[in-house]
């Protein structure tokens, strides 16, 4: 009878055997069993991950025919999971029912194997001996596969803990996605394997969640860390298999796109806009965010990983700067212009000691009484040296350095201060901007309310503007709008139609105007889509029982449109340019001449 020799040899991991490739190892393992038996040929077959079947993992002296044969076969829990099955003689087990025939012809008659198995319900791998002749094992026989087993167990044991380590070691633990060091030896790599096929490029690609920060201060980090694995999963699923998304940290991620014209990278880029802006239902808030992306691409913008992540930064914070949700590729002048950020961003740090601001007023017009309804509060900052510098440039610096914090304070006080003053001019509204971080402060409520008192204004007279970007959390934005509300201040969505698609929020806010933004009116008379936009939103507005202001009216035309399609107020440069307080005063004392100029009486039917 063929069988294992008497003397089973001693076989421990040593340091070196530690370090060599796992399949050395099984195969080292295979090699030294195979030669304690007598002509028994070995194999070791490793489960999938799903557990559902084996593949051949080590198998040097098996035949690759019958090797190719059992490669994949399924796992079949009764047979694989308890002890060895000890087969003697295939020819007469039911066992082999349709693989026999095939054993046969690749010399194989007797098969012990048995399953290795961190748990009852997981194997591991199995481990087989073939014999050419019918045989059944001895004591000793029994011994040898035994230690086969522990010694297979012992190394899978160990490579995966080693893969668990190299994995954590690689990898971010929030998102499981590779980390800053694995993606650069991507990076590398690909830069190292690319060949220079025309229009063939590697994409680099820097994403940022818009206002995360903010996210996470409102609604907890626990959410936070929620919505980025949620956002990680998103962006998996936007790329292909050769690409590679990474956590950088934070709210920031990294992706390299292999093989792509300027114009797949784009497309990719505009997939991932789309999918991560869709609504995130997290912990029972709905949370809409969206993303800003820059890209640059190899070998055209830099020859390094680093290089390449830096110039997608860049162009990532010039997608921010362009009002976010965007894409921006890498242009040599964002390094200008970044430069120029900083500058700025230094000035501004001093323009609020040095009294640098002030605040123009823009007049609103009813549109049934033709009478000045209100005005707008816009702040202006006259720079010594830079000249008046575009609320639309600093105040999205004031807002990511939380400078916005002080700046909004002082709109709001200097708003209700100087509205005291205008009211004796027959002003009896006056409507302020808030931003994004100021509307979530937790005190915003607070000093609104303090500000009131102090200047002594009613609240009815104050209109608080915020934008459809705000309202991201429906559940905080509607508590914060309600607590304002009960102050008595009115509250206006201001850029209307630029935000979110979806109105269905808006029955959820108390809100008492609604900004058609000016985008859509300056081509009203030109563009169906514009108008279509505009009389939907009158049409809406007017379903809910809210005001519509239309912004930037610029012509008669615009006016007449809006007019006919029963817009409730108007503001723009056709009736006047926001003014300064002293303006404003004159301005009023000479209406209604200076609206008659503006002709705004020209009631033409
Ligand atoms: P907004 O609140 O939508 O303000 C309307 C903007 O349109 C103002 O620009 C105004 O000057 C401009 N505008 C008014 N009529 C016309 C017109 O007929 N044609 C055109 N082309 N433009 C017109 P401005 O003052 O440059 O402000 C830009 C944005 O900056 C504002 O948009 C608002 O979002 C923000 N902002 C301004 N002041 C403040 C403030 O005190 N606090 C905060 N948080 N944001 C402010
Ligand atoms: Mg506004
Ligand atoms: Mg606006």
């Amino acid at each position: 009878m063929n069988s294992l020799t008497k003397s089973s040899p001693k076989f421990e991991f040593s340091k070196s055997q530690k370090n060599r490739p796992f399949s050395e190892i099984l195969d080292s393992i295979v090699y030294l069993v195979e030669k304690a038996s007598n002509g028994g040929i070995c194999s070791i077959l490793l489960a999938n991950e799903s557990n559902e079947s084996l593949t051949v993992s080590s198998a040097p002296n098996l035949p690759i025919e019958f090797s190719q044969m059992i490669n994949g076969i399924a796992i079949c829990p009764s047979v694989f999971f308890n002890r060895p099955v000890l087969v003697s003689d295939i020819h007469n087990d039911s066992l082999w029912d349709g693989y026999k025939e095939m054993a046969t012809e690749n010399g194989i008659r007797c098969c012990w194997f048995a399953p290795i198995g961190d748990s009852q319900q997981k194997l591991l791998a199995v481990f087989s001996i073939f014999f050419d002749k019918p045989c059944f094992p001895t004591e000793e026989d029994l011994q040898l596969i035994e230690m086969a087993v522990r010694l297979t167990d012992m190394a899978i044991q160990h490579y995966q803990t080693e893969e668990k380590i190299s994995f954590i070691a690689s990898h971010d633990e929030l998102t499981n996605l590779p980390n800053r060091r694995l993606f650069d030896e991507k990076v590398n790599n690909a830069i190292r394997d690319h060949t220079n096929v025309k229009d063939k490029m590697l994409g680099v690609m820097a994403l940022d969640l818009d206002r995360f920060k903010l996210i996470n201060d409102t609604l907890g980090h626990s959410i936070g860390d929620l919505l980025i694995q949620n956002a990680a999963q998103r962006l998996k699923s936007c790329l292909r298999e050769t690409d590679t998304a990474s956590r950088q940290g934070g709210d920031e991620f990294t992706i390299l796109v292999n093989d792509v014209s300027e114009y797949e990278a784009a497309k990719i880029a505009e997939r991932i806009l789309e999918k991560l802006s869709k609504p995130y239902f997290i912990k029972g808030h709905e949370i809409f965010t969206t993303v800003s992306i820059g890209i640059s691409l190899y070998p055209i913008d830099g020859q390094h990983s680093d290089d390449l992540l830096r110039k997608a930064e860049v162009a990532m914070y010039q997608a921010k700067k362009e009002g976010k949700n965007n894409y921006q590729f890498y242009d040599a002048k964002f390094d200008q212009m970044t430069y120029d950020r900083l500058e700025l961003e230094a000035e501004l740090r001093k323009a609020l000691e040095k009294n640098e601001f002030t605040l123009h007023y823009q007049p609103i017009i009813n549109l049934s009484t033709n009478k000045i309804s209100g005005v707008e509060a816009l702040i202006r900052w006259p720079h010594p040296k830079l000249g008046y510098v575009s609320p639309n440039r600093f105040i999205p610096i004031a807002e990511e350095t939380g400078m916005i914090v002080p700046i909004g304070e002082w709109v709001l006080e200097t708003a209700c201060r100087q509205l005291k003053q205008m009211q004796a001019d027959g002003i009896s509204m006056v409507s302020i901007n808030i931003s994004f971080r100021q509307f979530y402060e937790p005190n915003l409520v607070l000093i609104v309310k303090q500000i009131i008192k102090e200047t002594g204004i009613n609240p009815q007279n104050v209109t608080i503007e915020i934008t459809e970007s705000m309202t991201m959390d429906i559940e905080t934005a509607s508590a914060i709008i309600t607590e304002l509300k009960q102050l008595g201040v009115k509250i206006s969505i201001d850029d209307f139609g630029t935000g979110y698609s979806s109105l269905s929020y808006l029955k959820k806010f108390p809100i008492d105007y609604l900004k058609i933004d000016q985008s859509f009116i300056r081509d009203i008379n030109k563009s169906k889509y514009d108008k279509n936009i505009a009389t939907t939103i009158i049409m809406m507005a007017r379903n809910l029982g809210v005001q519509v202001i239309a912004e930037g009216v610029e012509t008669i035309e615009q006016l007449e449109f809006l007019r006919h399609h029963r817009c409730n107020e108007a503001q723009g440069y056709l009736f006047s340019k926001p003014l300064s307080a002293e303006q404003l005063k004159r301005f009023l004392e000479n209406h209604p001449s200076e609206l008659e100029k503006s002709l705004l009486f020209d009631n033409r039917k």
